[in-house]
């Protein structure tokens, strides 16, 4: 029988993962800059806080999550998203009292039963960032600064910053009326889905990708029209920030997160590297959720970022093979003795951090170097008995196939790395 991965889910290679283990870092060290620390939450939580957290009408919670019941009878889901997560491990660990502006950040696969697609996995990877104390708009601007420092960084340029907002409890209700009013009037036009939206959730609507919808909806009224005085003048403030930093974005009075808790600003990142699915990342401010997930009222806002997306894009724009994967040396062995000697040498140099490689299954001398060929290594060497005794051995420059005599005792010094 041979076993082949789930639908939807990937391996991650060697020759890949060096490049997830590049963005992984440049995440960690733009994360470090700004002052967030790291969270790691469990795979799975109680079904009930996403549904929560997220919402019952959401698609995520209504037909995406990877639910079962455990043999104590208790429903667990596999993690879709991380605010939720990191939320319930902020409200149960008190860390709201630790310090009053509490910034996390997160890493890793999340899971939904979605339809696989280019850019649209079932295991997916997520890096999110969240800040807990503050409804300041410089954080939310300092968000989509953190996303945009990250792609920058990694030598990405084309994309776009979308923002919006979503308002309030004090200004949404009596707008989603307005709203309501004018989506009755097409209802029986619209695509089903977005029928369907209209009583439950009609500010997702807006943000249908169907052509038709979008024609039909065009002259709705949009929550950016509506604001109350408090979610203006944030709104106002962010975009002040947003061009005192010289951050081009554009204002989409369709963005919606759709979710109830969310507050105020709602941003997305797109890029034009990518196809249908061109959300690099989404985020918002919640500043219910917390009190919702029962903790003390704590404003909030957070993102969270595709990086399988990311390396799409990456792919595209071309990013330079790191070369400083390839062996430096490589040594090659000629019977017993050398092998033995290679490997304590191997393990010397390795320890000072210089990347070392040695044949392990006994093979010629002629296919060791063609080893040492394929694995694009710097320098190598051949030991031999001669090579022992006299603890001297011809090292070679791959690229230039210059040799020089070395003595064993000074291979270190002369790698020239
Ligand atoms: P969301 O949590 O739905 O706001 O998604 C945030 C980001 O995660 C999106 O902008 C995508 O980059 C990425 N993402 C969401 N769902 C998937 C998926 N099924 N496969 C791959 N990436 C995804």
């Amino acid at each position: 029988m041979k076993f082949k991965s789930i639908k939807g889910t990937k391996d991650i290679l060697p020759g890949e993962v060096e490049s997830w283990q590049r963005v992984e870092d440049t995440i960690r060290r733009v994360l470090r800059a700004f002052n967030y620390r790291e969270i790691r939450t469990p795979i799975f939580e109680q079904t009930s806080l996403f549904a929560r957290s997220i919402g019952e009408l959401t698609d995520i919670v209504s037909k995406e999550m990877y639910t079962f019941i455990d043999r104590s009878e208790e429903s667990l889901t596999l993690r879709p998203e991380g605010t939720a997560a990191t939320l319930r491990a902020f409200i149960q660990n008190n860390l709201g009292e630790q310090t009053p502006l509490t910034k996390l950040y997160y890493m890793g696969p999340m899971f939904r039963q979605e339809r696989p697609q280019a850019g649209r996995l079932r295991q997916f990877h997520q890096f999110g960032v969240e800040a807990l104390g503050s409804s300041s708009p410089q954080l939310d601007v300092e968000m989509m600064l953190i996303a945009l420092t990250v792609y920058r960084e990694l030598g990405i340029q084309q994309f776009v910053l979308k923002v919006n907002s979503v308002g309030c409890q004090q200004c949404r209700p009596a707008y989603k009326k307005k709203l309501l009013h004018a989506l009755q009037n097409v209802q029986s036009q619209l695509s089903p889905e977005s029928q369907a939206r209209v009583n439950q959730n009609p500010l997702r609507v807006l943000d249908s990708k169907d052509e038709k919808d979008q024609e039909l909806t065009r002259t709705a009224p949009l929550m950016k029209d509506h604001l109350c005085p408090e979610c203006s003048e944030h709104f106002l403030e962010v975009q002040k920030l947003l061009q005192s930093t010289e951050t081009p974005f554009e204002i989409d009075g369709r963005l919606v997160r759709g979710l109830d808790y969310y507050t105020k600003t709602a941003f997305e990142i797109a890029s034009s590297a990518l196809g249908s699915q061109d959300a690099l990342a989404g985020g918002g401010r919640y500043d219910l959720l917390v009190e919702e997930l029962g903790g003390k009222p704590t404003p909030g806002i957070g993102f969270a970022a595709g990086m399988e997306r990311l390396m799409m894009v990456l792919a595209k724009v071309g990013t330079p093979s790191p070369s400083d994967l390839n062996p430096i040396l490589y040594i090659v062995t000629t019977d017993e003795s050398s092998r033995r000697w290679a490997f304590t040498k191997a393990s010397s140099l390795r320890s000072k951090g210089l990347r070392v490689e040695i044949d392990y299954l006994g093979r010629s001398v002629k296919a060791q170097m063609r080893e040492a060929n394929r694995q694009e290594a710097q320098y190598s060497v051949v030991i031999g008995e001669t090579e022992l005794q006299t603890q001297h051995a011809k090292l070679k420059n791959m690229k230039t196939g210059e040799e020089s005599l070395v003595n064993l005792d000074e291979l270190q010094s002369a790698l020239r790395v």
